[in-house]
């Protein structure tokens, strides 16, 4: 019967392939090739008579971006961490986080002492949400982060009139957004600083790796500092065979860097990034017309966002189908049909298995600590109702071509009907 699930062992919808993810080059592989030949195999080797690819890397992304510096660094994580002790947030300082996210939104926060504030995000964005962030706002706020979740971008308008009204610095972090705009303007360029991520399966990849957006000088000193164990890069070209790194100290740091390998990757991989968004974008457009048309709510962005980037294609489920088969049985069926992996969306931080303070020693830091870092304490009934009705799609099925997305409409159509019927 045509209509049997996959997953019940019927005929699927597609089974045909997909792109694969990440994809590479002849210049990907040139400049690995460059890398292995030139003996320097990171910035603290000696110096060989050229810009080593993470300071090349640094200018293309600060280029992309239209950011006044870029500091790479070895993933998204230490982005964050680098941009929030850039802004000297530190120890029992509280940082607002948004509670749908990656769990190193989160974690970041707790690896540089600080104390997550949970905040609820907007039901139709999973985006941080204005309101519940100025009800968040304490005196004892020292930074406000923002995730761009998904393929939406948040609504910075406001986010950031909010920050400005409290002199709070604002953090984008952007692991999920390379290439998304608000307003013309490049996500990461609203607060202070901003973090990306590129990580294996983010939108531009060598990986592991990451980088953080300024356009503060001073800032980027610091974030320069805080990736290199307090050195940094000297402003003029060191003699042959000397070290580019220079022991400054003005700030001590950690080992965030990222291998000139991982940069020379990102430099190949940034060239074809345009063309990939757009891609996106426009199969994006018709699959939003076939989900909306059967009664499914494809994420919205902001108002003021100029291009999206769409790294998970997140989608909200009818309330019927959420109370009937809910998300995790609905998501497996639609992976069955198309051959795709098809994820609920991430729990709300605070009921997410992956973010647990209390499992490490290193945050056992007293009582009143450990209290405030307790992540029951946040009640996010928004970001919980966000991520129990929401599954996401990988952002490799919107490079495939345009006739693939009526297959995967089709497959939503297919998972949606057995729902019906099970109720009926
Ligand atoms: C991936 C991701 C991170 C962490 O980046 P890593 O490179 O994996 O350390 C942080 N925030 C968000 C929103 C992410 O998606």
């Amino acid at each position: 019967m045509l209509d049997k699930l996959a997953i019940h062992g019927g005929t699927a919808v597609f089974e045909g392939n997909w792109p694969n993810w990440p994809q590479s080059t002849e210049s990907t592989r040139r400049n690995l090739d460059e890398v292995l030949n030139s003996h320097r195999w990171s910035i603290s080797g000696q110096y060989r008579g050229q810009a080593s690819w993470e300071e090349r890397f640094g200018q293309a992304f600060a280029a992309y971006t239209g950011a006044g510096f870029c500091v790479p660094s070895s993933t998204g994580s230490a982005a964050l961490s680098m941009a929030l002790e850039a802004c000297e947030v530190g120890a029992h300082d509280e940082v607002i986080v948004p509670g749908v996210s990656w769990v190193a939104s989160a974690s970041a926060v707790l690896g540089i002492n600080a104390i997550p504030v949970l905040t609820d995000v907007e039901p139709d964005t999973g985006c941080l949400d204005p309101a519940a962030l100025e009800r968040a706002i304490t005196p004892r706020t020292r930074a406000i982060t923002v995730v761009h979740l998904g393929s939406a971008v948040a609504d910075l308008d406001r986010l950031v009139a909010i920050a400005h009204a409290h002199a709070i610095p604002l953090i984008e972090d952007c692991a999920q957004a390379h290439g998304a705009r608000y307003a013309d303007r490049h996500v990461g360029r609203f607060g202070s600083a901003a973090a990306f991520s590129m990580q294996h399966s983010k939108l531009l990849t060598s990986g592991e790796g990451g980088s953080v957006i300024t356009d503060d000088a001073r800032l980027a000193r610091r974030l320069a500092h805080l990736r290199a164990d307090g050195r940094t890069l000297s402003a003029q070209p060191p003699g042959l065979d000397e070290m580019a790194l220079v022991e400054t100290a003005e700030i001590m740091g950690n080992n965030y860097c990222l291998s000139e390998f991982h940069a020379a990757i990102l430099v190949a991989q940034l060239e074809m990034l345009d063309e990939q968004l757009a891609l996106r974008r426009r199969n994006a457009a018709v699959l939003d017309g076939l989900l909306l048309s059967l009664g499914f709510s494809p994420q919205a962005s902001a108002a003021g966002t100029t291009a999206r980037a769409h790294y998970t294609y997140v989608v909200r489920l009818p309330q019927l189908i959420v109370e009937t088969q809910g998300v995790e049985r609905f998501a497996a069926a639609l992976a069955a049909e198309i051959g795709l992996p098809c994820k609920t969306m991430y729990s709300a931080l605070n009921q997410n298995r992956l973010y647990q303070p209390a499992s490490r020693k290193r945050f056992k830091l007293g009582r009143g600590y450990t209290e405030e870092i307790d992540p029951s304490r946040f009640h996010l009934p928004v970001a919980q109702a966000f991520s129990r009705s929401c599954i996401a799609l990988p952002h490799r099925m919107l490079l495939a071509n345009t006739a693939a997305m009526e297959h995967v409409a089709a497959a939503f159509a297919k998972v949606a009907k057995s729902s019906d019927l099970r109720c009926a």
